[in-house]
């Protein structure tokens, strides 16, 4: 059935935790979960597919409990779907819309308790943008949330065109965003990074112009030194040894220790980010990475975060269809 406002029913399918643990332990089914209520400022959305997040199974397992919501959750940050109703102070956006985002706009900060692995979710605005036109649905959902972390710390770093970066951890979600980015939107000189053996041709694919595989080399060991360090693995004691005097570490792995210079930074989702970058995706520049096992079933969600816990998913994980 045709989806439209006056269709849109008050249950739903939905992924939900009551209790903290592993995704496959706490993670249950609910048909019968409230489709979330509208508030002004927001749009409900048709969630047409869904990425998964490493935060999405720390938030499970109780790593941010000082932060978070309380539970039952819906998990999910990153979503692609069809906008069918909005609230009313919604001001661009309107029914019918295909759009893309990351829901939650401060990463750790109370993020929504009605997230995006259920039929229907809903965001505010300002967090979202048109779908780029050239990418379905799958792709558009593996985005946002890793494209706003990459543009935001490279923006925090400063990098700019004729710099050089090396990116620790080249073969990720937030990885792959990094390396395009660097390399296609803010024209940087030399583009290194690292991942294991069977990933450096992928590396070398996005842009890197040096591809280190870290199970032979270690970074800090080469004679080369770089302006920028994009340390998505949590390695930032090793990173500063590899920067050119005056050159900036930002690091996202969220605990740990955190080497001087180094800083660190939590994620601000916005649409109007994505609308900047929305040419550089249309034009190809840019480009989703899906892992090569593509797509996994809603009904296999839990496996799904099986996998993304091994923390070897090459770019991202989508779920599709919802
Ligand atoms: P992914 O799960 O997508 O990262 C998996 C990739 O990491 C794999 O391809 C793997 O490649 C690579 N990897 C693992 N260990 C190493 C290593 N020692 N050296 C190089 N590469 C390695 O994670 P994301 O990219 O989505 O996120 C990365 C981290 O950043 C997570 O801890 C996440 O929670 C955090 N994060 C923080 C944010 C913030 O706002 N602060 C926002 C987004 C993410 P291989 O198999 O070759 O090792």
């Amino acid at each position: 059935m045709e989806n439209t406002a006056s269709s849109i029913p008050s249950k739903m399918k939905a992924w939900v935790y009551s209790e903290h643990g592993k995704p496959v332990d706490v993670l249950k089914l609910d048909s019968n979960y409230d489709v979330p209520q509208l508030k002004e400022d927001q749009v409900l959305i048709k969630v047409v597919a869904a990425a998964l997040n490493p935060v999405d199974f720390k938030r499970m397992l109780g790593m941010f409990i000082h932060s978070d919501s309380p539970l039952p959750s819906v998990p999910g940050y990153d979503v692609a779907g069809v906008v069918l109703k909005v609230g009313s102070q919604v001001r661009t956006l309107k029914e019918g819309d295909e759009v893309y985002g990351n829901i939650n706009e401060k990463g750790l900060d109370r993020p929504k308790r009605s997230g995006t692995l259920a039929e229907y979710t809903v965001a505010e605005e300002n967090l979202l943008a048109l779908k780029p036109k050239n990418l379905g649905f799958i792709e558009a959902a593996a985005i946002p949330l890793a494209i706003g972390t990459a543009y935001e710390g490279l923006h925090k770093t400063a990098l700019s065109a004729g710099k050089s970066i090396l990116v620790l951890g080249g073969a990720g979600g937030v990885g792959t965003m990094v390396i395009q980015l660097a390399k296609h939107v803010f024209g940087a000189s030399k583009v290194a990074a690292t991942s294991s053996s069977a990933k450096l041709e992928l590396l070398k694919s996005l842009g890197a112009d040096l591809a280190i595989d870290y199970t032979k080399e270690n970074f800090e060991d080469l004679p080369e030194k770089f302006d920028v360090i994009y340390d998505a693995v949590g390695q930032s004691e090793r990173a500063v040894k590899a920067i050119k005097e005056g050159g900036k570490v930002v690091t996202i792995e969220p605990v740990g220790e955190l080497a001087e210079p180094a800083f660190r930074f939590i994620l601000t989702s916005s649409g109007a980010m994505l609308e900047t970058l929305n040419p550089f995706l249309e034009n190809g520049k840019v480009k989703p990475v899906i892992d090569p096992r593509g797509t996994f079933a809603f009904s296999q969600t839990p496996q799904a975060f099986s996998y993304l816990e091994t923390g070897r998913v090459t770019g991202k994980i989508v779920i599709h269809p919802i």
